[in-house]
């Protein structure tokens, strides 16, 4: 089997070209792939057995954006910096024996089984979806090898497969993002866990590899955040490939990078396209932006919202969420959009549509939420005012013209963690974010809630292509569906009627946003 080949560059480039019609399309429908291609990662490099020093420590070349991105701020009680010795040199075991995982420090368990037991309270239908099917076990047999970020809510999706018969080795799919006792919780609980907070590149291959790399037992299931795993196990053990019964992914780049396979005829198994199901888009990407712009915000800046104009561009659903919540503060709040729908949708919002050089002078702060490129230009920041802030919620760091910025003439000041000062030759001062990457996943934690919401959509998709009958999926990109009765029933074989009551039994959805835990 041939592997598709990265392509150069290190940001995806485009993440809305998904078909717009057929976003919130149903379970049987095969979306089309998407007219613009993304670009892979940096070629990757395979990692070495004993990693240099340096190499353990080279930690800003990034992997792709999904690696880099970071929840940097989610509560970890250690980070990288306190202990030298790499993960991979220690020997570490349980309190069962078992040394079957890597992680910074074992003994770090309990608090990260505190952390967890948290999560689990704002998890609710994650946590429904595990008692109603654990007597049924519907992942019984299931191997499933996940690459995402290592967080109390991910460790509360990763124990609720195993509530229901999966057996799970998992890896992270950020360097940064792990939460370093939560990965040694989910380890002393007996989860094959391959990951730590502040991984080489190196490790990070290491780490995917451990995961899918092993005697004696070979995945057939795949849950990505990113499309690296995937991109691994289709360069390295594309033999895997049949006895993989179905991709769950639910990254704007995995999906890109899914859709590139199908559009090439290389993708060997159907896939789950998460992050276009109705309940991720509408949730995380509209709720979770209103809540954590502005923490993002606050915990870089300080700054006071109230009397602020503020220019946001996209009035997409990360857009909506994020000019509802400064709204809300007071500030004075433009919209910059391209589709019509949208920019009307603004205005009956009561916000005013502008084009970005109209205001570019006067704004104290610029939000990018197109999922475009070259949003903000060089020629927008030089226009900018002194301290205006510039930072981005969309997928790629591309957004913001951020290379533009890396001229001699230009001064960068680390201000603070996440936060630089791009100073002008005049004294002019811009202040950037996260250096363009996605604010509130780099600068702020993200609500609980809305990570149930996500995750349980991932948990449903598993189930979902686990147990589906030979030729009901082919080798192709299918979206979650909106509703039960708008598609053939969402493997009822499996979900009803013990996973799905009566009143739940029309739609998949009501099974993500359950309120309420039985
Ligand atoms: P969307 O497609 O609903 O909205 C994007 C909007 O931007 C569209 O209305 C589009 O017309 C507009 N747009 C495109 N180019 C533009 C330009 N040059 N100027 C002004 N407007 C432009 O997408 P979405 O769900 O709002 O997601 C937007 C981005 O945010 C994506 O990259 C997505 O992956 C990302 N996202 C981020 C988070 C987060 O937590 N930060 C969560 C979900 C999604």
């Amino acid at each position: 089997m041939s592997v598709p080949e990265p392509a150069g560059g290190e940001e995806v480039k485009q993440a809305k070209e998904v078909e717009d019609a057929e976003k919130y399309s149903f379970m049987a429908t095969v979306t089309k792939a998407p007219k613009k291609q993304i670009q892979f990662a940096d070629d990757m490099q395979e990692f070495t057995k004993f990693p240099t020093k340096t190499g353990r420590r080279s930690l800003s070349r990034s992997i792709s954006q999904s690696s880099t991105d970071s929840y940097s701020s989610a509560a970890s009680y250690t980070d990288s910096s306190d202990d030298e010795v790499s993960p991979r040199e220690k020997q570490q075991t349980n309190s069962k024996g078992s040394s079957n995982f890597c992680v910074k420090n074992i003994k770090q368990a309990e608090f990260g089984r505190r952390e967890i037991e948290i999560a689990e309270q704002d998890m609710s239908a994650l946590i429904s979806l595990r008692k109603r099917a654990q007597g049924e076990k519907p992942l019984a047999g299931a191997k499933i090898v996940g690459c995402t970020h290592i967080t109390a809510q991910t460790a509360v999706l990763i124990e609720t497969l195993c509530a229901l018969g999966a057996q799970c080795r998992w890896s992270a799919c950020n360097i940064y993002s792990t939460q370093n006792e939560v990965a040694a919780a989910l380890a002393e609980a007996g989860v094959a866990v391959f990951a730590w907070k502040g991984e080489s590149e190196d490790d990070f291959w290491w780490c995917i590899d451990r995961c899918v790399n092993v005697d004696g037992w070979q995945a057939n299931m795949i849950l990505d955040d990113g499309g690296d795993l995937t991109h691994w196990v289709y360069k390295k053990y594309p033999n895997v490939f049949k006895k993989i019964r179905g991709i769950v992914e639910e990254s704007v780049t995995g999906v890109h990078r899914l859709y590139q396979l199908s559009k090439a005829g290389k993708l060997c198994v159907p896939a789950m396209n998460v992050n276009d199901s109705v309940t991720k888009q509408k949730f995380d990407n509209l709720y979770c932006c209103r809540e954590s712009i502005l923490d993002g915000l606050k915990r870089t800046t300080d700054v006071m919202f109230g009397g602020k104009q503020v220019v946001v561009c996209g009035y997409g659903e990360v857009g909506k969420g994020c000019c509802a919540a400064l709204k809300a503060l007071g500030a004075i709040v433009y919209v910059t959009e391209i589709d019509p729908i949208c920019a009307l949708q603004a205005c009956m919002d009561g916000f005013r549509v502008v084009k970005l050089s109209e205001v570019i002078r006067q704004v104290d702060v610029v939000i990018t939420c197109t999922g475009n490129k070259n949003v903000v230009t060089r020629e927008h920041l030089d226009r900018m005012k002194n301290s205006c802030i510039v930072c981005n919620m969309g997928h790629s760091n591309t957004e913001i013209d951020v290379t533009s910025l890396r001229t001699p003439e230009l001064t960068w000041e680390r201000v603070r963690s996440q936060v630089d000062h791009v100073i002008w030759p005049d004294g002019k001062r811009v202040v950037l974010l996260a250096e363009g990457r996605l604010l509130n996943l780099s600068c702020s934690t993200v609500p609980t809630f809305v990570l149930s919401i996500t995750a349980t959509t991932q948990a449903l998709a598993l189930i979902e292509l686990y147990n589906a009958p030979e030729g009901r999926y082919k080798q192709d990109v299918y979206l979650l569906p909106k509703k039960m009765g708008d598609m053939r029933p969402f493997s009822c074989h499996m979900m009803s009627p013990s996973i799905i009551s009566p009143a739940m039994s029309t739609s998949p959805a009501c099974i993500c946003l359950r309120l309420m835990p039985t």
